[in-house]
């Protein structure tokens, strides 16, 4: 019997956090109890802002007179509300029709780009009053109560909550707005700006091209205004970015960023595809701050959740172990190979997905005894949960001719490629895929492989494949 040593256990605990998947992140908390009731739309978090703003500038008037800790008289209806620090405790993520923003760390001089780490760019407040109110989606807004930029013109203010708590009218171009999480006293949301649509601009104008102009003067203009040199350059050799997260998850520094970009990622689909109610078909509209949505037919109120579809993916190694079966799809880039994957169906667990999927693709037969549960990761590109398995094939019979069999544990499984699927499935041996694997890899689709890498690579350490991959050749046979 061993005796439990307290000390091995959270060691134990440190380093399986250590190893948590990318995309996910164990200290992120995901409770939005306390921003649901009061924040459904942008129009809530921006009025909230500007009472805030507001406040704070009383109080600085207040302040000489010595009047201080006698609130009396502003906004006592409101207290019980104050429960989101806009001002200072929380960031925003922007989403537009072309991707997520960030910035590009390059290394000095070289050119390259691929290896750079990747900065999300949070906006504060502050900058996101200045972003929106720059961004022609905003003008669209029927609601008009989103004018902030000039706070002090509107001395209605304290009406507008009467007017967001009323009925609302469904304002399409309003931006969309998501309540993230909270990493260290910090609430994290995303901000979707949606397409600027066909309303009489030249059709090759972008809307990101517009964005980034706004973006780049509102961040240089909040941070870096003495050292900026161009629009698009910050200083310290930092580029802003647009692009979909999976094409520069791999380079992100830190892996709550991951965590939060995902999460990020994942609600803005899920909102852009739930814009109608499937029982119905009447419009829906963001409930529990950007959580759900809720169907605007009165005679319906359907709420809808983010849906979440399960995949497996497995590593499915020869009888011997000493093989793994790798494939690659025709429209990745060249030399990548990964860990075989693919979506659960209706009726099935997680193990039968994982055998019928591996001989659908390969042909190859999974011991259903050998399946075993590894490690999950959020996959939000749109909505999947990738749930990683371990396996192992069997070995096959080879039918000689002249009739004698032969059996052998060392003989690789015949692979028959379902093209439809797969362009090439192969067993590669754990000697190589452990050498490959220092070469680096990549996740991104649009990655441009070296000659190396042109020959093989796996995915990069965004995807739970390499995970599983690296598991694999660490393990001494
Ligand atoms: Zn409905």
């Amino acid at each position: 019997m061993t005796q439990l040593d307290a000390t091995k256990s959270i060691e134990s605990i440190e380093s399986h956090n250590h190893h948590h998947p990318w995309y996910s992140h164990p200290d992120i908390e995901r409770d939005r109890s306390h921003v649901q009731k009061q924040y459904n739309n942008l129009s809530d978090v921006l009025n909230r802002y500007q009472k805030e703003q507001k406040q704070y500038q009383q109080n600085k008037i207040q302040e000489p007179n010595c009047n201080g800790g006698d609130d009396d008289g502003y906004d006592d209806d409101d207290d019980d509300r104050t429960i989101v620090d806009i001002s200072n405790g929380s960031k925003f993520l922007l989403i537009s029709s072309e991707g997520m923003w960030h910035q590009q760390i390059s290394s000095s001089s070289s050119q390259s780009t691929t290896t750079a780490a990747a900065l999300p760019l949070y906006l504060t407040a502050t900058q996101l009053v200045e972003v929106v109110s720059s961004t022609s989606s905003i003008d669209n807004c029927n609601g008009g109560n989103v004018n902030n930029s000039n706070s002090n013109s509107n001395e209605n203010d304290d009406n507008n909550d009467d007017y967001n708590h009323g009925e609302q009218t469904i304002a399409k171009d309003e931006p969309l707005i998501a309540y993230i999480g909270k990493y260290q006293d910090t609430d994290y949301w995303v901000v979707y700006l949606k397409d600027r649509g066909n309303n009489g601009d030249d059709d090759g104008f972008k809307e990101s091209y517009h964005l980034k102009s706004v973006l780049t003067e509102t961040f240089i203009q909040g941070n870096d205004a003495a050292t900026a040199t161009s629009t698009t350059n910050f200083s310290n050799g930092r580029l802003l970015e647009c692009k979909p997260l999976r094409e520069f998850g791999d380079s992100l520094e830190a892996s709550y960023d991951a965590g939060i970009l995902a999460t990020a990622n994942g609600l803005v689909e899920f909102h852009k595809s739930h814009g109608y109610c499937s029982y119905c078909g009447d419009p829906t509209k963001p409930s529990k701050a950007g959580g759900s949505r809720k169907c605007s037919n009165n005679n319906c109120r359907r709420s809808v959740y983010p849906r979440i579809d399960s995949a497996t993916i497995m590593l499915v190694t020869s009888p011997c172990d000493k093989y793994a079966l790798l494939g690659r799809k025709k429209s990745w880039p060249a030399g990548r190979f990964s860990t075989l994957a693919g979506f659960c169906e209706v009726g099935e667990t997680l193990e039968e997905c994982c055998q019928r999927e591996t001989f659908e693709e390969s042909g190859v037969v999974v011991d259903p005894v050998s399946v075993r549960f590894e490690a999950s990761q959020p996959w939000p590109f749109p909505r999947s949960l990738m749930v990683g398995f371990r396996a192992k094939a069997i070995s096959t019979v080879i039918t000689i001719v002249g009739g004698s069999t032969l059996s052998s544990s060392e003989s690789l499984p015949e692979i028959i490629v379902d093209t439809s699927e797969m362009e090439d499935i192969r067993w590669f041996s754990k000697e190589f895929v452990r050498e490959r694997l220092s070469l680096g890899g990549s996740t991104a689709l649009s990655f441009q492989p070296n000659d190396a890498e042109k020959e093989f690579h796996v995915p990069g350490k965004a995807s739970l494949a390499r995970y599983l991959i690296t598991n694999w050749t660490d393990e001494i046979i």
